[in-house]
Order: C-alpha cells, then sequence, then structure tokens
C-alpha cells in the first residue's frame, strides 16, 4: 500500500427493502402497498461513504454475500470514491440486508438479517493490518461482532472513534481503546447508566462515560446539535445546530460521524468545537433530504461560520 490511509472504516453493510402501505400488516395478512424503495445502507457503510463524499480518503472493512447485491454494493462503493481492497465477497452467505415495512402514519416494521456481516472476522482485521494500524482514523460500529472491532481499536495507532450503535452492553469493554467515543442519546443511557432526556443529563452521562475509558465523549442530540468533553478539557460544550424542516432523519448519526472523521484528518489546525459544529451541519443538511446516503452531501466546504 503506498498511499497514506486516511480513514479505514471497520463494520456492516446492509440493502434496505423498504415498503410503504397504507398499514402494517399483521401476523398472517397481505397489505397491498404504494411504493418500494431499495438503498445502500448499514452503519459501517454509511459513515465510510458520509467521509468519502466529503473528500475523505476512505476505505471500507467488511464483508458481503456472493449475491447480486454484494457484487452491486461493490460497484456502489467504488462510485462513490470509497477503497474497496478490504471489501471481502464470501460465498454460501447473503449480503446483509433490511427489510423495513412502512406504515401511513409513520409506524414501521423492521426485519434485519445481518447475513455475511456477522462473518466479519479478526483475520479480516489481520489480512487488513497494514491499513488498520497506519490509518489516521479508524471507525468502529457495533452491527458487526465486537471481537475484531476490539482487536483494529487495538492495533490502530491514530484516532479511534466508536460509534457504539446499535448499543450493546458487552460494549463498555471496547471503550478504554477509544479516542472519540460518539453516541446518540439512548445509546449513551445504555452505556453509562444515566437517562438521557435533557442537555443537564447528558452532561452528567458524559462525565460518567469519560470515567469508563474513553478520551473524548461526544453525545449528538437531533435537533439540538451535539454536547462534548474531554479528559484533556473537562469543560463541557454544546454545539447547537440550524433549525431545519426535517424530512428524514434516518442515517444522521451516521453523516456526523463520517463528517466528523473527514474533517478531524482535513481541518488538523480547527479547534475541535469548530469540527463538531462542521459535522453537525453535514448532518442537518442531511435531514432535509430523503434517503441515506443520497441524503449526505458532497464535497460541502465548512467553516462558513463561526461557533
Ligand atoms: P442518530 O441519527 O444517531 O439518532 P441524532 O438524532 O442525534 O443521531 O442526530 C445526529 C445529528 O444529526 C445531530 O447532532 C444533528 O446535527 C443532526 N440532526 C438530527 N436531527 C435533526 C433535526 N431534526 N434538525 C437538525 N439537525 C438534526
Amino acid at each position: 500500500m503506498n498511499k497514506i490511509a486516511h480513514i479505514a472504516v471497520i463494520g456492516s453493510c446492509s440493502v434496505d427493502f423498504c415498503t410503504y402501505s397504507p398499514k402494517l400488516p399483521s401476523p398472517g395478512e397481505t397489505v397491498i402497498g404504494v411504493k418500494f424503495t431499495t438503498s445502500y445502507g448499514g452503519k459501517g457503510a454509511n459513515q465510510c461513504v458520509a467521509a468519502a463524499k466529503l473528500g475523505g480518503k476512505s476505505h471500507m472493512i467488511c464483508r458481503l454475500g456472493d449475491d447480486q447485491w454484494g457484487h452491486q454494493y461493490k460497484k456502489h462503493f467504488q462510485e462513490n470514491g470509497v477503497d474497496i481492497q478490504n471489501v471481502h465477497i464470501m460465498s454460501n452467505v447473503a449480503t446483509g440486508i433490511a427489510q423495513i415495512a412502512v406504515s401511513e402514519k409513520g409506524e414501521n416494521q423492521i426485519v434485519i438479517v445481518p447475513g455475511a456481516n456477522n462473518y466479519l472476522s479478526i483475520d479480516d482485521v489481520h489480512n487488513a493490518s497494514e491499513l488498520i494500524t497506519s490509518a489516521e482514523i479508524l471507525i468502529g460500529q457495533l452491527e458487526t461482532p465486537l471481537k475484531p472491532t476490539l482487536e483494529a481499536f487495538k492495533l490502530n495507532k491514530g484516532i479511534k472513534l466508536l460509534n457504539a450503535a446499535p448499543v450493546r452492553a458487552d460494549a463498555v469493554e471496547i471503550l478504554p481503546y477509544c479516542t472519540i467515543l460518539c453516541v446518540n442519546e439512548p445509546e449513551a443511557s445504555t452505556l453509562s447508566g444515566i437517562n438521557v432526556g435533557s442537555v443537564d443529563e447528558a452532561a452528567d452521562a458524559i462525565k460518567r462515560l469519560l470515567k469508563m475509558g474513553c478520551q473524548m465523549v461526544i453525545i449528538t442530540l437531533g435537533e439540538n446539535g451535539a454536547l462534548y468533553a474531554s479528559q484533556n478539557e473537562t469543560k463541557l460544550i454544546h454545539v447547537l445546530c440550524d433549525p431545519v424542516n426535517a424530512v428524514d432523519t434516518t442515517g444522521a448519526g451516521d453523516a456526523f460521524v463520517g463528517a466528523l472523521a473527514t474533517f478531524l484528518v482535513t481541518y488538523k489546525d480547527r479547534p475541535i468545537h469548530q469540527i463538531i459544529g462542521a459535522a453537525c451541519e453535514v448532518a442537518t443538511i442531511s435531514v432535509t433530504k430523503e434517503g441515506t446516503q443520497t441524503s449526505y452531501p458532497t464535497n460541502y466546504r465548512p467553516f462558513g461560520r463561526e461557533y
């Protein structure tokens, strides 16, 4: 590998099949829907694509199945500027999928079949060890097995950014290896044991999470922006975001994580509150558009305003 790897993402890829119907079916019932969409998802892939769209040199470490979705996903990564050297297509296993039904009332039913995501292994980490060790930022989430992510975090010599989603109790094992832990309010509640429903409660959760070993903790607060503190600078800072007409908040947290990673490596001389503010701007743009990866901005130039 002759180029410097800026951002490596270890994690999940899935294809989302979404139906829209007047009501959700009860067990055994068939309902007629009005719309069907297929889209690329999975938290790892979302974050990697978000970073690449902003100009980050991003590398994905993941597993896909040897089916049409796996091959299409690989092509999709390439089209979005993601390095696919460590994207493995495996036989006899399906690509991860999420089957989502949405009703007119906005209720949903979701079935996730992780498929190939469940097979991401420590061998995959060792095979990508040069990339993982040298990446300026390594991003992980919890949609793939914990052990390979933990191993990757132990190897990396740069900034280790964990988005602890979907949250699970044993994630505390990885916290001492995190440079930055980024979570939303429900995830912060589960990990810290403090029910986070306000900025003050988020502040308490951050203090507790810092004690659990992370160097910096960011809690994203939806339309209220993000709150953070670090071991070095324990004073809590609240970064606000602009009010917008949100049409689809799916994947906003992933947009935030991908943007945070790209801006951290691209604008090293900027203070962290400005970097977090710029990541909030990207995530806020994403909620004004339908879709997940399709709602992430391309080549967005931050720092048009002060924080
Ligand atoms: P997640 O998508 O992981 O649940 P959040 O809901 O906290 O995460 O959103 C992540 C970021 O997306 C926020 O910090 C904010 O920048 C942006 N965001 C989310 N919802 C809104 C909203 N309604 N208006 C403006 N920005 C939003």
